[in-house]
């Protein structure tokens, strides 16, 4: 129930009870008046007909008294008039007339106790005030009672019996109560039309502010309320309409610039509060994100953040991380499904070797087969109604990673509602991952020798620390191999220098094939390289020095000028039998590569402590 109606109804029950209550009591006041009137009346019969009595005494005539009395009870207003004698008057007088015997038993109540009686009783169907007074004996007065009675003052004479009928009055007084009742209803009626006229403006104005705030509360700020009056009630419609037109305009704009940011345009429908505070939160945490993997070290740890975003926070379960080698059209998963080892899933493996294959890598736009069923013919589903969005991580204007999300029919289109969300992390994860990309780039590239891309000195002595580290900590051994290439010299001389470089890195392909990924392969100088073999000791390594040897020596180089062989020698030392120093080692492998170019070259010689003097030279 409205509010209007309410008090409309409490109204209604307030002036029922004051109808009920006024023609309540304006019927029991007109019922006191009127038994006041009658008691009046019959007081003034009884007087008439002591006086009547009293005369007919003086005069003699008390014995017509009969006709007299006849006469009284024909007056208008009363019905019955009756006398009847007291025992004191009996006692003189004689009885009287037979109609002045004490019949009624109230009326010998009265002349026994002197107490009149006024009362209204039921006589044959019809109300009838009675009333019974007594005649009391006084010495008032000329003539008095007690000049013809021979009795004391308040002696009980006689009592008159006067009923007046009761039922015309009673008529009369029902319609006065009537008539009142009547008019009290019309003007609480009335009263009630004027309060709901009154109380009209406010309940609608309360309603269409209800109405308007729930829809505000829902996001929408369309709604207005209709001023109705200039009164307090007016100001509230007022205020309300000027909230909404504020909230419209600063959410809207709100909405429009963070959109702009997220590159998302809202069709302007449900919660659009809601909706904006969801996309200023995205915004907050994809600016938190970007912090943070500004501080992350590899782009592994950036893939993996993508990956974490994408199960813990938008619940999608399927999905993989390819990253793109640009110049070699490759692509490599960093993260199917969360997993950094696993490899290709969703899609045909040909996208791995042939990147362009991948239709967002090959035009940078977003692929969506939700909105656009069969649009990538690379996607792999795993199940009936599977479907995927692919977004690139552009970076200098393509496509330097893909994220591809893969739904199930159930799911719907989570994937196509994500692709606003996610696209925020991707764009901040771009130029963050480019950065990276090109720092691993540099560092890679300041660490390796250009020519043969194995590692330089450099990395050499960034990496020592951490080798005699492990090996200690392990308590493992490890090998050094110094190797030079023999009568290098002569190459250059006979064939020129280009002829050299191609010699030097035929050879350094040697070397790198022959060893495994956990060793370390170092160009160590112009035509020197130094091996170092990981929990190697020296015997193995002896023989892997042999391998590569007798592999140099039956390596046929093709040059313009002709083929050429060359042979290599190899000083061979180990950590840390020969020496707890690393550089020592390097030093005795070297002592070692000295020995073997001086017994004859193409050999390998292992070190032994005698080869250096306590002068420390050889
Ligand atoms: P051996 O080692 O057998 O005693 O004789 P060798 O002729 O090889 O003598 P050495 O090791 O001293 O010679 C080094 C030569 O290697 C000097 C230089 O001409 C050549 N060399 C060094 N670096 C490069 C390079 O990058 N390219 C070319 N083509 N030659 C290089
Ligand atoms: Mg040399
Ligand atoms: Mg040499």
């Amino acid at each position: 129930m409205n509010l209007r109606d309410k008090i409309l109804l409490v109204s209604a029950m307030i002036l029922a009870v004051l109808v009920c209550v006024l023609t309540g009591l304006s019927a029991l006041s007109l019922k006191q008046f009127s038994l006041y009137t009658a008691e009046r009346h019959a007081r003034s019969v009884a007087e008439t007909v002591k006086v009547g009595l009293t005369e007919s005494m003086i005069n003699g005539t008390i014995k017509m008294r009969q006709q007299f009395l006849l006469r009284l009870a024909g007056i208008p207003g009363v019905s019955e008039v009756r006398v009847a004698r007291g025992p004191a008057v009996i006692a003189q007088f004689g009885p009287g007339l037979a109609a002045e015997n004490a019949s009624h038993h109230d009326v010998k109540d009265v002349l026994s106790t002197g107490r009149e009686i006024f009362e209204l009783v039921e006589i044959n169907g019809e109300p009838v005030f009675h009333a019974v007074i007594p005649y009391v004996a006084s010495d008032q007065g000329v003539p008095n009672c007690l000049q013809c009675h021979a009795v004391r003052v308040g002696t009980v004479l006689g009592a008159v019996q006067v009923d007046i009928p009761f039922s015309e009055v009673r008529h009369k007084g029902r319609i006065a109560v009537g008539l009142v009742g009547l008019a009290v209803l019309v003007a609480a009626l009335a009263a009630l039309a004027l309060l709901q006229k009154l109380l009209r403006p406010l309940s609608e104005t309360a309603e269409a502010v209800r109405d308007v705030t729930s829809l505000a509360v829902e996001g929408d700020f369309s709604g207005r309320v209709l001023q109705r009056s200039s009164d307090e009630v007016g100001g509230i419609a007022l205020n309300i309409n000027q909230l909404m037109d504020f909230l419209q305009r600063e959410v809207g704009t709100i909405r429009k610039r963070v959109g702009e940011l997220m590159g998302f345009s809202s069709d302007g429908r449900g919660n659009q509060l809601a909706h904006t505070t969801e996309l200023v939160e995205g915004l907050v945490q994809a600016s938190q994100f970007k912090q943070a993997i500004e501080e992350d070290q590899t782009k592994v740890e950036i893939y993996q953040r993508l990956a974490d975003l994408m199960r813990g926070k938008y619940g999608v379960r399927r999905f993989s991380i390819y990253e793109v080698a640009p110049s070699k059209n490759r692509m490599t998963a960093m993260s199917i499904d969360g997993d950094p080892a696993a490899t290709c899933r969703h899609c045909d493996p040909q996208v791995m070797v042939d990147a362009n294959s991948c239709r967002a890598r090959r035009t940078g736009h977003e692929v969506n087969a939700v909105a656009f069923p069969g649009l990538c013919t690379m996607f792999r589903p795993g199940a009936e109604g599977d479907t995927h969005v692919c977004l690139p991580i552009n970076q200098s204007g393509s496509a330097g990673a893909i994220v591809q999300m893969v739904t199930s029919r159930e799911e719907g289109d989570l994937a196509s509602r994500l692709v606003p969300f996610v696209s925020v992390y991707l764009r901040e994860a771009g130029p963050v991952l480019e950065a990276k990309r090109l720092m691993e780039h540099l560092r890679e590239n300041s660490l390796r020798d250009p020519m043969t891309g194995l590692y330089n000195r450099r990395f050499l002595e960034d990496y020592v620390g951490a080798l005699v580290n492990s090996s200690q900590r392990r308590k493992s051994a490890f090998s050094v191999l110094m190797l030079d290439l023999d009568y290098f010299k002569q190459v250059n001389d006979t064939h020129g220098h280009e002829a050299g470089d191609k010699v030097l890195k035929t050879l350094a392909d040697i070397v790198a094939r022959s060893v495994r990924s956990s060793d370390i392969a170092v160009r160590y100088g112009g035509e020197e390289f130094l091996l170092v073999l990981t929990d190697t000791g020296v015997e193995p390594a002896l023989m892997v020095a042999e391998k590569i040897r007798a592999e140099v020596e039956g390596t046929k180089v093709p040059l313009p000028s002709g083929i050429l062989q060359k042979t290599i020698s190899i000083g061979v030392a180990e950590f840390p039998a020969d020496a707890d120093s690393f550089w020592q080692v390097v030093k005795y492998a070297d002592v070692a590569l000295y020995k073997a170019k001086a017994a004859g070259r193409n050999r390998v010689v292992r070190f032994l402590p005698e080869m250096w003097d306590s002068a420390g030279s050889y």
